[in-house]
């Protein structure tokens, strides 16, 4: 019977401070996408004992910003600020090229995504469409979700659910 060795920690380098980093699986909240209610699992993430440093090794960023995408316009609940930017961004538009397809002004769209003013169903809904239409990848999916709007409870107060992302499969759900 053959004695299973124990892997020794993969060892990487902080980039932060250039220290010996341990690269260890698990759980992270991906707050660089500019949301904070996104975790990744089974992710591999680089911890640097010396600064405390984390980050994450995403294998497929194209991949993973196109789900949140996704997770975003078919959440049933009314978008929230940091979605509206999170789309926006996904689409590469400015304020201004973004508020201009939206009829809609530069200063109301960045009010809608600071959370200053509230965005109203209808603007919610164009806001879905316009991703869906020109957002890289999504158009493959728009049908369906754009079907599924009626079922979006835009009376909803609660906050955005969380969303888990499965690093390897990039398979989400709603937790
Ligand atoms: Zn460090």
């Amino acid at each position: 019977m053959q004695t299973e060795m124990k892997s020794p920690d993969i060892v990487s380098q902080c980039s932060d401070c250039g220290k010996e980093a341990r690269v260890e699986r698990g759980t992270y909240r991906f707050r660089e996408s500019g949301l904070d209610n996104v975790v990744l699992k089974g992710i591999e993430i680089v911890k640097c004992p010396a600064c405390g440093n984390e980050e994450p090794i995403i294998p497929n960023l194209d991949g993973l910003l196109r789900v949140l995408s996704v997770a975003i316009v078919t959440n049933r609940f009314p978008l929230a600020g940091a979605e509206v930017r999170y789309l926006r961004k996904y689409l590469e538009m400015s304020g201004e090229q973004f508020a201009r397809i939206l009829h809609t002004d530069k200063s109301t769209l960045s009010k809608w995504e600071t959370g200053a003013v509230n965005i109203g169903s209808k603007s919610d809904l164009l806001i879905r469409a316009v991703a869906l239409n020109l957002g890289r990848g999504l158009r493959d999916n728009a049908e369906q979700i754009t079907r599924d709007f009626e079922h979006i409870d835009e009376e909803s107060t609660a906050p955005p659910n969380r969303i888990e992302v499965d690093s390897e499969t990039l398979v989400y759900e709603y937790a």
